[in-house]
């Protein structure tokens, strides 16, 4: 065993992430690094001597709960069990410094582009805490702040924390489509995809490690190939990992509408392991609006891509998100957006309150959008939407779907829960099935029986 091993192997250590999928593969390479050098993982808070809180620091709600994370988490320090708090993701990327200063609970900092340092960190923090004295001075703590370049590969050691049979695959870090509300650009750094075989290999594996179900992400999955290759290679690579045995449903979400091409359709209408499902971000259906987002496509482009695709693929669900309260969103530009929503009918919709970041160029933008009129337009589209999806999941009643079950429901112990390809885990709705004996990560033909306004019932009609 290597001196690394043994300086480690009696420490452990436990995660907290938060934020997107995107955020948790990070964790889950952070658990493989860690463990990979003798470090024991453990999954309750209560035993770790070392805590990890991988941030997101996205909008306004989502670094709240960042913080008053830490700030739970730091209690326990004070009862001497948990030895070290280290804050990791995009919350430090952004705000390293300042929350240096601001945070003398948390013993470490660490960027996105150095977590494969994590194992480091975690040692130098406890020497500090073995030989330093409390109240050490916030210079002594490691702040690890730099360009993130990094992305994982089939060879970086990552802890699966997904249901076993379930696995999100990174393909690409960053984004280049410079958003004007955008901090993701800043935080991430430029776009960079993962070579198409070593995402197939790492596929392979987790198919062979018992996942049926593959969850490719990236900011922009459509962009996926064209910094390595000169050209869009998502098509391509659905089709690679459409081929590895074991694997059942291959899903890709946040793409971006103008990057999606013909080839791409077709791949999803053809290759039956593919989920006939997009997931498209919008953002808005005004035009003015849009372009002062320095988003590329125009409400006629979001509305001939709709077509397009369900011309193709009668049957797909689309989901989509958009942000109210965008500065310079007048009634009539809010008006136009509940329109599209209604003579476009998307499957899913998510709608978020505009949440003004510093450092983007949008901050700098005139005719701000008063908060209660945000909040106000932000109920009228999400109640416009729940009578939509009412209609279009009312409308799956009586139809035959193959659903996955995940486990029994936290409602009651003789119900599980289960998802059809139609519903992408942890944003959409849940099909509900009155029959306990059924196993978690098993497939079963399904007749659909009921509908709510996100959530369906079934019955089981065969296994798949
Ligand atoms: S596509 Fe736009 S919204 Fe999405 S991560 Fe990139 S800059 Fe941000």
């Amino acid at each position: 065993m290597s001196r690394v091993k043994d300086a480690s192997n009696s420490i452990k250590v436990g995660m907290v992430s938060l934020g997107c999928a995107k955020n948790l593969v990070d964790s889950e390479v952070m658990l493989g690094i860690l463990k990979d050098r003798g470090f024991e993982i453990v999954p309750d808070e209560a035993g770790a001597d070392v805590i990890i809180v991988n941030t997101c620091g996205f909008i306004l709600p989502a670094k709240q709960e960042s913080i008053n994370e830490v700030l739970r988490l730091a209690r326990l320090k004070q009862g001497g069990r948990l030895k070290a708090l280290i804050m990791t993701g995009c919350l430090p990327q952004r705000y390293g410094e300042e929350l240096a200063k601001e945070l003398p609970e948390v013993d470490a900092f660490v960027g996105p582009g150095e977590i494969t340092a994590i194992a480091r960190v975690i040692r130098d923090v406890l020497q500090i805490y073995r030989t330093g004295q409390p109240g050490r001075p916030a210079g002594r703590r490691p702040v690890l702040i730099s360009e993130p370049r990094f992305i994982y590969s089939h060879e970086t050691p990552r802890i699966i924390s997904t249901p076993p049979y379930t696995a999100y695959v990174k393909i690409a870090e960053g984004c280049d489509n410079r958003c004007s509300y955008c901090v993701i650009p800043s935080i991430r750094g430029r776009f960079r995809s993962r070579p198409i075989e070593s995402i197939v290999s790492e596929c392979m594996r987790l198919a062979g490690n018992g996942a049926r179900e593959l969850i490719l992400v990236a900011q922009d999955t459509t962009r996926y190939g064209e910094d390595l290759y000169g050209t869009f290679k998502l098509a391509s690579l659905l089709r690679e990992i459409s081929r590895i045995e074991g694997v059942v449903w291959v899903r890709f979400l946040y793409t971006y509408p103008t990057h999606i091409t013909d080839e791409l359709i077709e791949v999803v209408a053809c290759e039956p392991k593919i989920c006939k499902y997009f997931d498209i971000p919008l953002q808005h259906a005004d035009d003015r609006v849009l372009r002062m987002m320095g988003r590329r496509n125009s409400r006629e482009d979001a509305l001939a891509l709709i077509n397009r695709i369900r011309t193709r693929i009668p049957d797909v669900t689309l989901r989509s998100t958009f942000i109210v309260g965008f500065p310079g969103e007048t009634e009539d530009a809010f008006d136009s957006l509940l329109d599209f929503l209604e003579e476009t009918k998307l499957d899913r919709v998510g709608v978020f309150a505009y949440s003004e970041e510093e450092g983007t160029p949008a901050e700098a933008l005139p005719d701000k959008v008063p908060e209660d009129v945000k909040e106000e337009r932000f109920r009228r589209a999400m109640e416009l939407q729940r009578r939509i999806s009412r209609e279009k999941l009312e409308a799956r009643v009586g139809s035959e779907e193959m659903v996955l079950v995940e486990g029994l429901s936290e409602e009651s112990d003789l119900v599980v829960v289960a998802r059809s390809q139609r519903e992408a885990p942890g944003i959409d709705g849940l099909i509900y099935i009155g029959d306990a004996t059924l196993k978690a990560g098993t497939f079963h033909q399904a007749r659909i029986t009921g509908a709510s306004d996100h959530d369906l019932a079934a019955e089981i009609i065969s296994p798949a």
